[in-house]
């Protein structure tokens, strides 16, 4: 997913200005020495211990700066193929360059007490790897969407948690921001009368160099915007697809697409009788929405998908209400949430077993389009 355009100027001047920007923390006075009454606060004292693992865009970004939000997650190390780049990051956010790892010698974070989650924001087709890496050297893991290649990496990496004990949590962050939750919470009571269909869509466009457009590392737009819409009708609908058809369709004439489809279009079936249809584009201008039709009514949420920006409607008896919620930040917000599962030992909302859930139904889409009939989904 792009981020906006205040994000990307944010990178720019962070990029420009990390080392600047870290020098005068070093010279702030210690408290003994601060003039009486000046009384600035300690620093939060934040209980659990992060490793970012790469350092691209959804990284630098959005996760790194989420950080000043968090009130239990802090970022103690960073994992990169790039030292100078790591050093840059390390120094801007207060992070002690000797906690500054490679890929080669990630496993030794096993030896690092200080890090308790790690957070994996890699190429798609190196999820699997770097968690089941992590949950060996005995670390809890957060992993990006779509969690991995494919089902049977997604089952390695549940069993791989299980094995270590630790918590595998997929980076599901709409199921912690305001707007979805209500829009879900609005599904179960019923707000609008009983779901009877849902039309989910997530649009942008991809413009290489990208890996999205890569088969081999990210696997084109099922895996990076469908999982949005798919997750979405699911918890909209509180029910897991039973069988999907699907259309692909790759233009020949576009070098951008030559790896990956440019569309996909698809429908659910849900047993209660409720659809769903969805469709996902690497070739038109971004937007995002979902709608859920209701028996009285309907839910409708523009910009579901995004980092802020929701906003969400009903319409029941001819009238038109516009919601409004606290907006959170929602890397921060899960984040938190899973470093709370760590200090308390319960289970993350979204674990490994919802993105394995995910991936069943993209299989199924896949096979349905490329047989042109319907496919079951694998329960
Ligand atoms: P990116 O290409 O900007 O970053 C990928 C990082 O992996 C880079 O730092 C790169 O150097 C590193 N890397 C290590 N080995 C690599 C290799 N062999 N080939 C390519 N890169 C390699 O990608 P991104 O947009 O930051 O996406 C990273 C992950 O985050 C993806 O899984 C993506 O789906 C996910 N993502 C999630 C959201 C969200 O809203 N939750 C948004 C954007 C991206």
């Amino acid at each position: 997913m792009p981020t906006d355009p205040t994000r990307r100027d944010f990178m720019k001047t962070t990029g420009a200005s990390l080392m600047m920007a870290a020098a005068p923390a070093t010279q702030l006075a210690p408290p003994e020495k601060q003039r009486p009454g000046l009384n600035i606060p300690k620093p939060p004292n934040k209980p659990v211990g992060w490793a970012i693992v790469g350092l691209g865009q959804l990284a630098l970004a959005e996760v790194m700066p989420a950080f000043r939000e968090t009130k239990l997650s802090k970022p103690v190390a960073l994992v990169s193929g790039h030292p100078d780049k790591a050093n840059q990051v390390a120094a801007f956010y207060g992070i002690d360059p000797k906690q500054i790892y490679s890929y080669e010698n990630f496993d030794s974070i096993k030896d690092n007490p200080e890090i308790q989650a790690v957070y994996i924001i890699l190429p798609n087709s190196m999820h699997a790897e770097y968690t089941i890496r992590a949950h060996k050297a005995g670390k809890h893991v957060l992993c990006e969407k779509p969690m991995a290649a494919n089902v049977q990496e997604c089952e390695q990496m549940i069993a791989a948690a299980k094995e270590a004990q630790r918590k595998l949590m997929v980076a599901y962050r709409l199921r912690y921001e305001p707007y979805n939750k209500a829009a879900i919470e609005m599904c179960r009571s019923k707000l609008c009368g009983d779901v009877v269909q849902i039309e989910a869509s997530n649009m942008q466009n991809t413009r290489p160099p990208n890996i999205r457009l890569s088969k081999s590392l990210a696997g084109g737009p099922l895996g990076d915007i469908g999982v949005y819409c798919i997750n979405a009708c699911r918890y909209l609908s509180g029910e897991e697809p039973v069988e999907v058809t699907a259309q692909i369709y790759q233009p020949a004439t576009e070098a951008r697409f030559a790896e990956v489809p440019r569309d996909v279009l698809w429908t659910m079936s849900f047993p209660s009788g409720v659809h769903a249809h969805c469709g996902v584009t690497f070739g038109s201008s971004s937007s995002r929405h979902y709608r859920v039709h209701c028996v009285d009514g309907y839910i409708d949420m523009e910009r579901p998908f995004g980092y802020r920006g929701q906003e969400l409607r009903t319409y029941q008896q001819r009238k038109e209400t516009t919601h409004e919620f606290e907006t959170v930040n929602h890397f921060a917000a899960q984040m938190d949430h899973f470093s709370e599962c760590i200090l308390k030992d319960t289970d993350p909302l979204t674990p490994g077993e919802e993105g394995l859930r995910d991936h069943k139904v993209m299989a199924a889409i896949e096979e349905s389009a490329r047989s042109g009939r319907r496919a079951k989904v694998s329960s």
